[in-house]
């Protein structure tokens, strides 16, 4: 990878530039301490779009984002376009982007930050230490697969899970390879004991095991691993599953970590990556400075781990909102009553707060080498 990252900047609407803006200033300060260029471009997609262009996806937005190393996405949707019919509404356009890009693997990590231990609705002594990453199908199974219909008048409806061995092997892959940087264990999970399209998945996830000898392989079906989810989510490291279980898993998974603002996600293995927080455009809060951009800031540590290949940057990114967390600085939707200590911030005061401890942290591990 050169040292040259053109990243396409699609913000969006309501949150979505605010917690990008955050996200972005965190890759120009790595950038300019690494001597690395990110050279951004800025384009409309959504609700804001549709106002400037009559598309959610424009034609040079859709270029733009083809034509680099990287996409980032804030959030898109609002409340002025619920009356559109679907394929014109904002989100249409976050759909089309997410299909011309082809990623097939989507990342999502579910992490307990020991400092909002309780802002989960678990016990602490449950989630404590718990980091886990999905690794979920998007391409294929349940959402793709043909046949599928609604007949109204003979009252049938039907979806298919259809997978080939080929489709399964590739995100197994992507699945061992990042167990290999983790503690080496995987866990696939389908539903083998019913389902043929899963007897296929287990097999070739098995068969694609004997390539990764240094990682652990167990199986669990989805009934299960949605119960071991809530009891033991300490013993995951990587999951890998199809396309609709790992739909379901990961937003079970995400109340481990205790807000939708602190998730982080990546669409990795298409023609370009596509990073996005988990949330959306939130009207509800959009321009009062409530808004965490702790997730948006989290996916640029992706951005900085899956395209830079900047793995250091992007675990002292990690550390520092670790850091901030742990002094007490809280966005609104962290804020909990009982909790001492705690200050609540605004948008732009959290995103600052971890640029500031970002610095501290790099200039810190580089003065350690230049001893
Ligand atoms: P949402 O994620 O926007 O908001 C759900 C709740 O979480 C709201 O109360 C909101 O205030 C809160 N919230 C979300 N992100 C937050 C953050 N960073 N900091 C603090 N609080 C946060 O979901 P919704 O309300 O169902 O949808 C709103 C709009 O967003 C809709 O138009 C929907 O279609 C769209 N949407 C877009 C995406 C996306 O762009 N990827 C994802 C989901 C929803």
């Amino acid at each position: 990878m050169s040292t040259e990252i053109k990243v396409t900047i699609v913000s969006g609407d309501g949150i979505g530039p605010e917690v990008t803006r955050e996200a972005v200033q965190i890759l120009e300060c790595i950038g300019q301490l690494n001597n690395y260029k990110f050279h951004f471009v800025e384009m409309p997609i959504g609700g804001v779009a549709i106002r400037q262009h009559g598309s959610p996806l424009p034609r040079a937005t859709l270029d733009a984002a083809l034509d680099s190393d990287a996409v980032f996405l804030g959030a898109v949707g609002g409340n002025e376009f619920n009356s559109l019919s679907p394929d014109k509404r904002p989100e249409a356009g976050l759909l089309q982007l997410r299909q011309a890009l082809g990623g097939f693997a989507n990342l999502r990590p579910s992490i307990a930050y020991a400092p909002l231990s309780h802002n989960s609705p678990l016990r602490p002594e449950v989630t404590d230490g718990a980091n886990i990453l999905f690794v979920r199908e998007l391409l294929g199974g349940l959402y793709f697969g043909e046949p599928r219909s609604w007949d109204r008048e003979s009252g049938v409806g039907f979806n298919t899970m259809r997978y080939t061995r080929e489709e399964v092997v590739r995100v197994a892959r992507v699945a061992f390879e990042l167990a290999q940087k983790r503690r080496h264990k995987v866990t696939s999970v389908d539903k083998a004991n019913v389902l043929e399209v899963s007897q296929l998945w287990r097999a070739t996830v098995t068969e694609v095991a004997a390539e990764y000898p240094d990682v652990a392989l167990d199986h669990l079906y989805v009934d299960a691993c949605a119960m071991h989810l809530m009891n033991t989510p300490r013993n995951f490291d990587v999951i890998v599953t199809e396309n609709l279980f790992g739909d379901i898993l990961s937003d079970e998974a995400a109340v481990i970590t205790g807000s939708l603002g602190m998730l982080p996600s990546a669409t990795i293995g298409g023609a370009v990556n596509l990073y996005e927080p988990v949330h959306g455009s939130a009207p509800d809060i959009a321009g009062t400075g409530k808004a965490n951009p702790l997730g948006a800031i989290l996916t640029a540590a992706m951005l900085l781990r899956h395209t830079a290949e900047l793995e250091q940057d992007a675990q002292a990114v990690e550390t520092a909102v670790q850091r901030v967390l742990a002094e007490g600085y809280r966005t609104a939707d962290l804020a909990r009553t009982n909790q001492p200590n705690q200050q609540i911030v605004t948008t732009r005061e959290m995103g600052k707060l971890v640029f500031d401890t970002l610095n501290e942290i790099i200039n810190r591990n580089q003065a350690m080498h230049a001893v």
